[in-house]
């Protein structure tokens, strides 16, 4: 009899994803930059992890490594207990540009990686329509990316990859362009998905409060070469309000961790 499933179990211990020794160093026309010191972290299923440190310090790296868009020189990622070896339907990535096609709208747009994937059509509308509703977007369905504010289309980029259903969504600075209101707007959207769907999501950014705000854990960040100096476990009720002095002392002590790094 087969063994294989239980060895998959055992080898996964549990964890959705594995981040095990990744390092990465760049060699370009003679130049070295060694953007990661080796990474460990695993990450539950159904977990929001928050990857926060100062610019340059490799978070985008990592992400790209797990996301299988970049190779690491060390270590190894795996997914379900398998190890990666480039891009697939189970992680899904988003960026601060919401790079949605601008020629076609926004049921239309949601729909793409459906078509992609050969979904028939009864079924894509309907999770479409699903997909619509889950991002508050109804009526929305006929508009054009130009139509829309920068919150909007970042909700239609949402949409679209939830559309696939992938296990994980990776999304780097996904709201750094956006203006304040905006953005502390789109937190709660993206928590209320995040809750209806029970995906697990690493969310890169350099912003302390944000990362408080929707981590249920916090990995900080050194400046480069990127390694974890400290991971935050946050178990304030949700949904969190920024203003609540339980956050901003949760957020205070973080800065703290980053101003000892910078000294
Ligand atoms: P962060 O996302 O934390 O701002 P990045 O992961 O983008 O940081 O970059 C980490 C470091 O690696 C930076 O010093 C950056 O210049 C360098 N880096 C990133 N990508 C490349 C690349 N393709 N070639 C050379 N250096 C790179």
């Amino acid at each position: 009899m087969s063994q294989a499933p239980l060895q998959m179990h055992a080898a996964s211990d549990g964890y959705l994803l594995q981040v095990v020794g990744v390092g990465k160093v760049f060699r370009n026309a003679g130049q070295v930059i060694e953007a990661l010191r080796p990474i460990n972290m695993d990450v539950k299923a159904g977990e929001f992890i928050c990857l926060l440190g100062p610019s340059g310090c490799g978070k985008s790296t990592l992400l790209n490594i797990i996301a299988g868009l970049e190779t690491s020189s060390s270590g190894e990622v795996l997914s379900n207990g398998h190890a990666i070896s480039g891009p697939g339907s189970d992680r899904v990535m988003l960026f601060q540009d919401a790079a949605l096609f601008p020629w076609l709208d926004v049921q239309h747009n949601i729909a793409f990686g459906l078509r992609q994937a050969g979904c028939p059509a009864a079924k894509r509308d309907a999770i479409t329509k699903q997909m619509i509703s889950l991002v508050n977007l109804t009526g929305f369905e006929r508009n054009y990316t130009y139509q829309l504010s920068g919150g909007m289309r970042q909700r239609v980029a949402i949409a679209r990859a939830l559309a696939i259903n992938p296990s994980i969504l990776l999304m780097d600075e996904p709201f750094a362009a956006l203006d304040a209101l905006t953005r502390d707007r789109m937190h709660i959207e993206l928590e209320s998905i995040w809750s209806a769907t029970n995906k697990t999501i690493l969310f890169v950014t350099h912003n302390v409060r944000e990362a408080v705000a929707l981590g249920d854990r916090v990995f900080v960040f050194s400046a480069r070469p990127g390694r974890i100096l400290q991971e935050f476990r946050i178990t304030l009720p949700r949904p969190r309000m920024l203003e609540d002095h339980a956050l901003v002392d949760c957020t205070s002590e973080i800065m703290a961790v980053l101003r000892q790094d910078e000294r």
